[in-house]
């Protein structure tokens, strides 16, 4: 195995567990191999992003195709590229009517960027709002909408005129008012430990933003594709979005993001500048293909349907351990709560020697993520969970 002092990439785990990282050579389905033969089972999808698990067939063949295809033309316009465009009209078939134009871009944290400047450009307002605890992206802008000063502090100043309310808190949306461009939430909140919203909530939230006419943006970046149960979380919740950011599961393992709003929305975008927003690769026409493929993957096999249930068999048998405290669950998005006491950087290292990857949330210290590929079947579900049980029994406390 190389060193790997080299590579600088934070984002590898959190530095209790990063210590001796492994060196995976290879990915199949829901196991990732490294370069003794050792096949360890992925609960985290890379925080979400192989919903499809690796290397799935469909979704490679849609990479190789592409590839002898072309892979990067030109931007800003001047050519149709047909990958983008099969996308962008599969995801608007999918999507409320008012969601129907699609901004690509290249991250989840790009998505972010764009969202914010679209809720300038349409309110000609600046003030911004989001919630405590929720994780939006490194770069500026996102930063200064994340939740928690932890990751905050050291880059200010910021921008101006952002606020972070606390999530599921009613009466604090009367911070919500005409000088608010947009109000930027996760609808289930990941990071924080998988924090659903409170019956209500949403459309409390909805109806503040639509009584002051300030835009509604949902971070789905990490819940989209599947992952709660609904292609998207919001179809479950029962609010719209007047924006959407996606990202992650959207590439189908390549990287890619969007920002999606009304067609009339995202016109703002193109004058006074013209060019109000532009990206080189956003939207790059592998990722695309691949994400076109991906999506035929969570549909035709029906892996959105399963979500729920698959994610309730984790469910069922992991209350039975005895340091869980409790678990909080959307769809195959578990966030298994344990008893504060147990020191859980150890008991990740103890789940990775019986070769089970999961990891921790950025803001709560005292669960972990269970999140596998929805391609895992019921076979393999069986045999994870008695893996799990089995690792979790001999740990000692
Ligand atoms: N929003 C949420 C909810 C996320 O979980 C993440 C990444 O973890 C982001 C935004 C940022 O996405 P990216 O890392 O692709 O920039």
């Amino acid at each position: 195995m190389l060193s790997n002092r080299q590579i600088f990439q934070m984002n590898m785990g959190l530095p209790s567990v990063v210590n001796d990282p492994i060196e995976i050579t290879h990915a199949k389905g829901i196991y990732l191999y490294d370069d003794d033969g050792n096949a360890y089972i992925d609960l985290v999808s890379g925080v979400s992003v192989s919903n499809t698990g690796h290397l799935h067939p469909h979704v490679v063949a849609a990479i190789k195709n592409q590839l002898d295809r072309y892979m990067h033309t030109m931007v800003y316009g001047k050519f149709v590229q047909s990958p983008q465009t099969l996308l962008a009209n599969k995801l608007a078939s999918l999507l409320p009517a008012s969601l129907d134009s699609v901004f690509f871009v290249n991250s989840g944290s790009e998505a972010i960027e764009g969202a914010l400047k679209l809720a300038k450009r349409i309110t000609g307002r600046t003030g911004m709002i989001s919630f405590k605890n929720a994780y939006h992206g490194g770069t500026a802008g996102a930063l200064s909408l994340l939740g928690h000063e932890s990751l905050k502090q050291a880059f200010r100043p910021l921008l101006p005129d952002t606020r972070q309310l606390e999530f599921n808190n009613f009466e604090q949306l009367e911070a919500i008012n005409c000088h608010t461009a947009c109000v930027l939430i996760e609808p289930i909140q990941a990071e924080a430990g998988i924090i659903l919203p409170e019956k209500g909530f949403l459309k409390a939230l909805r109806q503040r933003c639509d009584e002051v006419g300030a835009l509604l943006i949902f971070d789905e970046i990490q819940l989209g594709f599947g992952r709660t149960g609904s292609l998207f979380a919001f179809e479950q919740l029962g609010v719209v979005p007047d924006i959407i950011c996606l990202a992650k599961a959207m590439g189908g393992g390549m990287p890619l993001g969007a920002f999606i709003s009304s067609r009339n929305n995202m016109q703002t975008l193109t004058s006074r500048p013209e060019l109000g927003h532009i990206t080189t690769f956003g939207g790059h026409p592998v990722s695309c293909a691949a994400s076109l493929a991906a999506l035929e993957v969570l549909i035709n096999e029906k892996l959105i349907e399963q979500a729920d249930y698959k994610g309730s068999r984790f469910e069922d048998v992991l209350l039975s351990v005895d340091r869980v405290k409790s678990i909080r669950r959307a769809g195959l998005m578990l966030g298994v709560e344990l008893d504060a006491e147990v020191p859980i950087g150890k008991l990740l290292k103890h789940l990775q020697k019986h070769k089970l990857i999961v990891d921790q949330f950025l803001f709560h210290e005292h669960a972990f993520r269970i999140a596998p590929p929805l391609t895992i079947s019921e076979k393999e579900t069986t045999e994870v969970i008695e893996m799990l049980l089995n690792a979790l029994n001999t740990f000692e406390y």
